[in-house]
């Protein structure tokens, strides 16, 4: 499929079938902010939780965090974001249109071809102000990472657990920035989620973290199917000024290569800067030695644009079947949908009712459909990856079996329902 097709088919698989929809759209929309539908809301949540698991609730020395996103303006001046967060900009001459400079091919406008102004450094954070003085003092910024959240929060979380080093902080949260050219759907939003842990260490084992990060970023893509990411290391100019080194993760996205994940060694740039900027001591003090400035090292995961490479990844589609996503079964929206084959008969209705009752009880995320006939139902719900169907016919009521069709084999088995929820449980937590 050519990619501008493939990117179009899922901008609009996500509005229709309520995954992701462009903001205020009754009002035109606003570029770079999306709102995640019904659907949307449940795979984000189902991702967030699965990253939760296997990067805090399984790991004995993370702590978790929800750090507010509006905070005391000092933040942003000791972490270098008010000096330094700018991208360079120039304004088309002809159509008033602004590009990023360092993403312009050539010296001209891209939309209408006409001539650029000088380059600009345009700073991305969002100014707000806090409280109803509304002067200079009372201005400060959404954040523009939560890694700033969790730095703040570094001498809170030693005081309250003595955490023996190495030891990481992980927060799930939104990031705000003025992005210039907002594109290629959530790839690039103004607003957007962060999945991210700053896990301190010894300067002298940054090399050994730094490989132990790499291998679980690794599993953590694997888990998620996604193929093909390249791991590219960020070089020269391209090094963020608190970084010693800096991989990204690139996928395949419909619309090119681009960065998906990353992981970065930010050595003890930021809690240096805060505590010279703040004057409280951020150093650790290990049981034995001198007290230290801990090293980071930052693995970073961006939610909108993991829910991009799935839907791109997942998205399948031909004569025969139409579309149907193969997302894993541990981030599908539901898990199971349950039919009665006909929607007038009463005792179909009842039995069916009951099944899906009972199989609510073990697995909630389950949606009942008795629109059109079973073919229909089948397409409606691998259009949005239901991984299992649950047909309740009249060989039912005699046998008391149901036909469960698997979405990604298209098999359809007969399974009796004293059976049922051991059945689909054994299949959903492979
Ligand atoms: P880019 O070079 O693409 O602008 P970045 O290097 O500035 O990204 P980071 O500052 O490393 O990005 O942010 C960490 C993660 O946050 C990224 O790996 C990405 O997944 C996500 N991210 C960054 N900017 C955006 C955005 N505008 N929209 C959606 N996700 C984003």
């Amino acid at each position: 499929m050519h990619n501008e097709q493939k990117m179009e088919k899922i901008v609009s698989l996500a509005k229709r079938k309520g995954f992701i929809y462009p903001s205020s759209l009754i009002y035109g929309g606003i570029a770079g902010f999306w709102d995640y539908g019904p659907l949307g809301v449940e795979l984000k949540r189902n991702l967030e939780d699965l990253w939760w698991k296997t990067f805090v609730s399984s790991i004995p020395n993370i702590y978790g965090l929800d750090a507010s996103l509006v905070m005391n303006r000092k933040v942003w001046e000791a972490s270098g974001h008010t000096e330094g967060f700018a991208d360079p900009t120039v304004i088309c001459k002809e159509c008033g249109k602004s590009f990023r400079a360092d993403h312009l091919k050539e010296n001209k406008c891209p939309d209408c071809g006409g001539g650029l102004g000088d380059e600009k450094q345009f700073n991305m954070m969002f100014e707000t102000r806090v409280g109803a003085t509304q002067d200079e003092d009372s201005k400060t910024y959404l954040r523009p990472e939560t890694a700033q959240g969790i730095f703040v929060n570094f001498k809170n979380v030693l005081d309250s657990f003595s955490p023996k080093i190495p030891f990481g902080i992980a927060q799930i949260g939104k990031a705000f920035r003025n992005e210039i050219s907002p594109r290629d759907f959530v790839f690039r939003s103004r607003e957007f989620t962060q999945m991210e842990i700053e896990y301190f260490i010894e300067e002298k084992n940054w090399e050994k973290e730094f490989e132990n990060w790499l291998e679980f970023m690794r599993e953590w893509i694997e888990a998620l199917g996604l193929k093909g990411v390249k791991e590219i290391e960020v070089l020269g100019d391209d090094l963020a000024h608190y970084s010693k080194k800096t991989i990204d993760f690139e996928y395949e996205f419909p619309f090119g290569e681009a960065e998906l994940y990353g992981l970065a060694y930010r050595t003890d740039y930021d809690l240096k800067k805060h505590s010279e900027k703040s004057g409280e001591d951020l150093s650790y003090r290990p049981v034995e030695g001198e007290p230290f400035i801990p090293h980071v090292i930052e693995p970073t995961f961006g939610v909108d644009r993991t829910i991009l490479a799935l839907l791109s990844e997942h998205y399948n589609e031909n004569e025969e079947r139409g579309i149907w996503l193969s997302l894993p079964y541990k981030l599908a929206p539901y898990k199971i949908a349950v039919f009665p084959l006909l929607r007038n008969k009463p005792e179909l209705i009842e039995k069916a009712q009951s099944i899906f009752a009972m199989l609510k009880k073990n697995i909630p995320e389950i949606v009942w459909d008795d629109n059109g006939n079973v073919g229909k139902r089948y397409r409606r719900q691998d259009e949005i990856g239901t991984p299992f169907c649950v047909t309740v016919d009249f060989e039912t009521l005699e046998d008391s079996a149901v036909t469960v069709r698997d979405r990604d084999t298209m098999e359809q088995e007969r399974v009796t329902i004293e059976n049922l929820a051991e059945y689909l449980n054994n299949k959903l937590n492979v």
